[in-house]
């Protein structure tokens, strides 16, 4: 046996670590739906959780951009969109965990912006269409580098928010995620083997909207850090 040869060097996605010059090798990035009342509500999909179980969408990692990019604004699309998640970056496997056993998956924590083509996911949505066009678009996963969970435990309050060009657009509270970050990876590892690498975007709060180009995006989770993103010119 000779050892196989690849044609190309498979590249490796990964986000910062901070404190340091180690770097977090992404796996899988999925992403919670309709995870704050307010914005299932302007989305005009209000959640019961007393009937409703959470839902995920997933972007490949080749979508992931670092915090303080240049993205061109998206082909295909005449509503683009941004919202401000709380990210869970996954450290650990982790297969039909509690809630009680969810802390020990989680590495550490990221701000992210799961940018979206509005226009092509309510198609998708409105037609029952799988919703990659809207979502799963290169440069669509913004994230900040990895803040380690240190003492920081299973977070379950903070403030969130987004300005556009220093406008405020979204303040919430991550106190407000209806299936908060236990819940998520419970229900989550139902259906998937959870693994190191793993990004979960936890939902945005209400207030989404719109950019152009020459618009400059900046975002805060407290206690996690601060993201930033410029909308470029339509390639
Ligand atoms: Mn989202």
């Amino acid at each position: 046996m000779t050892a196989s040869i690849y044609l190309w060097n498979p590249p490796v996605y990964s986000l910062p670590v901070r404190g340091g010059d180690r770097r977090y090798p992404i796996n899988r990035i999925f992403c919670v739906g309709r995870n704050y009342h307010a914005h299932a509500i302007e989305m005009n999909s209000p959640v019961d959780k007393a009937t409703a179980r959470p839902f995920y969408f997933t972007k490949s990692p080749s979508a992931l951009v670092e915090s303080g990019a240049t993205v061109p604004y998206p082909t295909g699309t005449q509503n683009y969109h941004y919202e401000m998640e709380l990210v869970v970056a996954i450290g650990a496997s982790g297969f039909r965990v509690s809630e009680a056993d969810a802390q020990r998956l989680i590495y550490g924590y990221a701000a992210g912006l799961d940018m979206t083509r509005r226009d092509l996911q309510l198609i998708a949505r409105d037609q029952g269409r799988p919703w990659d066009l809207g979502k799963n678009f290169e440069r669509s996963a913004v994230c900040t580098d990895i803040l380690p969970i240190g003492n920081l435990g299973v977070l379950t309050a903070g403030a969130i928010n987004l300005q556009v060009n220093g406008k405020p657009r979204q303040s919430a509270d991550i106190s407000q995620l209806i299936w908060n970050i236990p819940e998520l990876l419970a229900d989550l590892s139902q259906f998937y083997h959870l693994e190191p690498g793993d990004l979960i975007f936890t939902g945005t709060p209400e207030g989404v909207g719109a950019v152009q180009p020459g618009d400059v995006i900046t975002g805060h989770v407290d206690q996690i850090g601060d993201i930033t993103l410029t909308i470029g010119p339509a390639e």
